[in-house]
């Protein structure tokens, strides 16, 4: 299939690049000069387009807005070291967006168009991609339900888009994070492990709750016993507990990281014990007790790691120690970036270069 040759390009007459403060970069802010729109109708995919970035125009009654069919996903590009440009994990990030997907019974946008418009927007945008240490073009693919028609219904019609936009170092102040045992983000049967638009806006409220106490973020236990961790805010979570690096096991309830899936594969690697299994919050309170926790901390695609410096369990503050750059998460993070940018091997042949 010789897709790029089908892709209809309309680019801008100008540039906005030049008002962006490339030392200033901060989260979400600032887009890049196109976007790729693709539209599901009549039975399939049309032409996908590349076109300038811009304000959409729908109907009040477009189904996604009421109905919820609206699922995304989130990855990096990267500038290597000669320069070239490095699309992180696309595979994997595909393959999860088409399991989102099919949760939420919603229409695969074609793998070719997937990759291939990923592939074209960032080849046309690459002077968005930022050079600096830590900083990168992230990009956004999300598909809703564009259908315009009130009624409650799977919607016959779909928009698949993909922007990006310049992102800096994710500064990462430690955390200071709640164990939820009233309010839950998912449970067994549910959609938790789709990156579907509804579990963040039913995760706000027990947050913001959270942050009015003191807390930057949630630790999220399991729907049944609220007793067995799950993830931490929108982040996978991971602890190091007597030298060995524990993280819940995947199930339908939490989402499968891709973050989450290099650094097990690099601690494995680096000789680094794994468990992937339940930890309840009884463990959790015995491995303070005991001092064989050392570490904890968020993993995703938007910080890498973020580290925990508090847990809270049931009125009482645990605190973590302090973080040094020998600590593992800090090393994995900083084998990851080292991989992305070509300063060691891809052995995973996780870059996916343009
Ligand atoms: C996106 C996301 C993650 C992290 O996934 P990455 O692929 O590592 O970015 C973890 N938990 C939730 C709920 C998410 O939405």
């Amino acid at each position: 299939m010789q897709l790029t040759q089908d892709i209809i390009v309309r680019k801008v007459r100008k540039s906005r690049i030049s008002e962006v403060d490339f030392s200033k970069l901060e989260f979400g802010k600032y887009t890049s000069d196109h976007m790729l729109v693709c539209d599901y109708y009549d039975g399939e995919w049309q032409t996908p387009q590349l076109v300038p970035f811009a304000n959409l125009s729908l109907s009040p009654t477009t189904l996604a807005l009421h109905y919820g069919q609206s699922v995304f996903e989130g990855m990096k590009a990267f500038r290597m070291k000669d320069g070239a440009i490095n699309i992180f994990r696309t595979e994997k990030h595909y393959e999860r967006l088409v399991k989102s997907l099919e949760r939420m019974c919603m229409q695969v946008p074609p793998k070719e168009v997937f990759m291939e418009g990923l592939m074209e927007l960032v080849k046309l945008d690459n002077a968005w991609v930022p050079g600096e240490a830590g900083a990168s073009l992230y990009i956004r693919p999300f598909v809703f339900a564009s259908e315009a028609k009130y009624g409650v219904k799977v919607a016959d019609e779909y928009r698949f888009i993909i922007f990006s936009g310049p992102v800096g170092t994710y500064y990462a102040k430690p955390l200071r994070v709640k164990v939820e045992r009233e309010f839950i983000r998912a449970a067994k049967g549910g959609t938790g492990y789709a990156k579907c638009a509804g579990n963040y806006g039913g995760a706000f409220y027990p947050t913001q709750l959270a942050r009015e106490n003191g807390f930057d973020q949630v630790l999220w236990t399991d729907a049944r016993e609220n007793k067995y961790i799950e993830e931490s805010g929108t982040m996978n979570v991971m602890f190091v507990i007597d030298g060995k690096l524990i993280t819940p096991a995947l199930s339908d309830s939490i989402l499968d990281g891709v973050t989450r899936d290099s650094l097990i594969q690099l601690a494995k690697e680096r000789g680094v014990e794994v468990e992937e299994r339940r930890i309840s919050t009884d463990e959790l309170e015995s491995a303070f007790r005991n001092n064989l926790i050392t570490e904890a901390f968020g993993a995703g695609t938007a910080a890498v790691v973020a580290p925990i410096n508090l847990i809270h369990i049931d009125g009482v503050d645990y605190k973590l120690p302090f973080y040094t750059v020998n600590s593992l998460m800090n090393q994995l993070k900083q084998q990851l970036e080292d991989i992305r940018t070509g300063r060691v091997a891809d052995v995973h042949g996780w870059n996916c270069k343009i």
